[in-house]
């Protein structure tokens, strides 16, 4: 049914590092869950999330070619088949607190996920189901930034929202400046022609060009990520 809130279908992107937390392991079940019981209390009120995984914590493909030898597209193979790893964690995760969950793949891997169709993704969300993406867009090159602005615009979600370890985007870096001013809004075009360090070039173009509007906020705050879902204001939010 629909929601009274400010979006009906949410693209939530998790980064790996977002789910890396503090913890010396890869992922820390401290921020699964916090995302999950979040996540829970969203679709409780009828608004429909799809959240797509980074696999940052686990591989990038980028830093592994090239210093190891590695060509580039069986780094980022490696890498994909990482976000598969987080998407799986994830959905234990949900599953263990009761939240219908669905996993779908850029590439098959019939045993463990379903693969990812379109129609049936929408399905699952229409029936109140989180449906997670996994293995980015499939392709080498890319990555889960631009997998979650293609997504969005495929199943017709209405906002990225970017769940990270930083507040939002600054107009300076707040780690080596401490008079940096988090920025409430900005264009896409400051984005590029700044070249703000928000998504790669591809991922933002391609929410540009569809009129995705794109939040980027921090995770780590208790109860950011359902408020980022109900369309409160948090962090910077880049539109027009
Ligand atoms: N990747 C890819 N194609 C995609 C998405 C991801 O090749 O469409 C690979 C790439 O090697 C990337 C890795 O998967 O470094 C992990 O994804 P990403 O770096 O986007 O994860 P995040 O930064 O969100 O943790």
């Amino acid at each position: 049914g629909k929601s009274s809130y400010k979006w009906q279908r949410v693209l939530l992107k998790v980064s790996g590092e977002a789910l890396a937390g503090d913890q010396m392991q890869n992922i820390d079940p401290k921020i699964t869950m916090a995302i999950a019981r979040e996540v829970a209390s969203v679709t409780r009120l009828g608004i429909e999330v799809a959240i797509v995984v980074g696999g940052g914590n686990i591989f990038r493909g980028s830093s592994w070619a090239g210093s190891s030898g590695l060509d580039r597209s069986s780094a980022d193979y490696i890498g994909m088949l990482a976000t598969v790893m987080n998407a799986i964690f994830l959905q234990a995760t949900m599953d263990s607190i009761g939240i219908p969950t669905r996993v779908q793949t850029a590439f098959r891997m019939s045993e463990v996920a379903e693969p990812y169709i379109r129609r049936r993704a929408v399905r699952h969300l229409e029936k109140g189901r989180v449906v997670i993406f996994a293995a980015g867009t499939g392709n080498p090159f890319f990555t889960t930034d631009t997998a979650a602005a293609l997504r969005c615009a495929e199943i017709n979600a209405e906002v990225v929202l970017k769940a990270t370890n930083v507040h939002g985007v600054y107009d300076d870096d707040p780690r080596h400046n401490p008079d940096a001013r988090l920025l409430e809004t900005l264009t896409y075009h400051e984005v590029t022609s700044k070249d703000l360090s928000v998504m790669d070039m591809t991922a933002i173009t391609l929410c540009q060009e569809n009129n995705i509007p794109v939040v980027v906020f921090n995770l780590n705050k208790p109860g950011n990520i359902s408020r980022a879902i109900k369309g409160e204001r948090v962090g910077t939010l880049i539109e027009g």
